[in-house]
């Protein structure tokens, strides 16, 4: 089965969390998409012109 889930990114640091991850700041934060994991994500943030975006280490599970 293929999960989609929430992505956000932190417009601060440029990184990409996924949903319930607490690193992802209140404020600061634009909603990515409901994407299959973080690779896609970061694709599609980076072809939204987020050009440094970096995956979270905290919820790259
Ligand atoms: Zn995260």
């Amino acid at each position: 089965m293929t999960v989609y889930v929430d992505f956000y990114i932190d417009t601060k640091t440029n990184e990409i969390h996924q949903f319930g991850c607490n690193h992802i700041p209140i404020e600061d934060n634009i909603y990515l998409g409901i994407y299959r994991n973080l690779e896609v994500a970061l694709i599609h943030a980076k072809s939204k012109g987020f050009i440094n975006t970096s995956i979270c280490n905290s919820c790259n599970i």
